[in-house]
């Protein structure tokens, strides 16, 4: 699939970016405008919330708990974040103003716009392999399965705990809190391999390990807490 990769106008709302850095992902020789997200554009009609946190969550450092002064700047772009103190001075950014706890939030969060750009496609097509997710139309589904093979039907699961995720809880929150994040198989990598969905409580559980480690973690404490468990698999509740 060759893409047009025309540059695109630099949003209003990305007050940090360079100029010529978004890039137009729809296909070669299209008719009509450049897009940055044209495969979200169907999602747009049938679940907005979901393709905003799907960009949200793609390209931004952070969520918008962030509102302390010291806290930076709210919801920076991630690829903002590999620019040296320095580069990111002249942009108004003092990141030595912020607690080193918040810097460094900040840093691990940092990647490349392509990669950011590859996290979204990705996402878009997990959240299509949702139990209960609208089917993509057809431009959608052959352009995201073209990227990454048949689109799950109903298959995709918290990459956590491996349970189907329904397409619903997009639309549930606790206490302002999405039942549904973003989260990173390997801590700090955002690739679109390494990126998907969770449970809120399964990427809370995950912490800072990568999902081996916190499975290795959490085998150490069955061996101790239910060891027949490990001993008889079939003992495992099924809910
Ligand atoms: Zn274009
Ligand atoms: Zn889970």
């Amino acid at each position: 699939m060759e893409l047009c990769g025309n540059i695109i106008p630099t949003p209003s709302t990305a007050k940090y970016d360079p100029d010529n850095l978004h890039r137009c992902y729809r296909l070669k020789n299209h008719t009509g405008r450049c897009k940055e997200y044209p495969y979200l554009d169907h999602m747009h009609t049938v679940a907005p919330g979901v393709r905003q946190k799907i960009i949200r969550d793609a390209t931004k450092t952070t969520g918008a708990s962030w509102k302390s002064s010291d806290a930076g700047p709210n919801r920076i772009s991630r690829w903002t974040m590999l620019l040296s103190d320095d580069e990111l001075l002249q942009l108004g950014i003092s990141m030595s103003a912020l607690k080193q706890w918040v810097q460094d939030k900040l840093r691990e969060k940092a990647a490349p716009y392509e990669d950011c750009m590859a996290v979204a496609q990705k996402l878009t097509w997990l959240a299509y392999g949702m139990r209960n997710a609208p089917p993509a139309d057809d431009w959608t589904r052959d352009y995201l399965e073209s990227l990454f093979g048949t689109i799950p039907s109903g298959d995709t699961g918290c990459f956590v705990c491996l349970k189907p995720l329904d397409f619903e809880l997009f639309h549930k929150a606790r206490r302002g809190k999405a039942e549904i994040e973003t989260g990173h198989r390997t801590p700090r990598s955002h690739t679109a391999e390494n990126t998907g969905f969770t449970h809120r409580e399964c990427n809370i559980a995950q912490g800072p390990l990568t999902v081996d480690e916190f499975y290795d973690w959490m085998e150490n404490v069955l061996s101790r807490a239910r060891p027949h468990v490990l001993n008889n698999p079939s003992s495992l509740p099924t809910k």
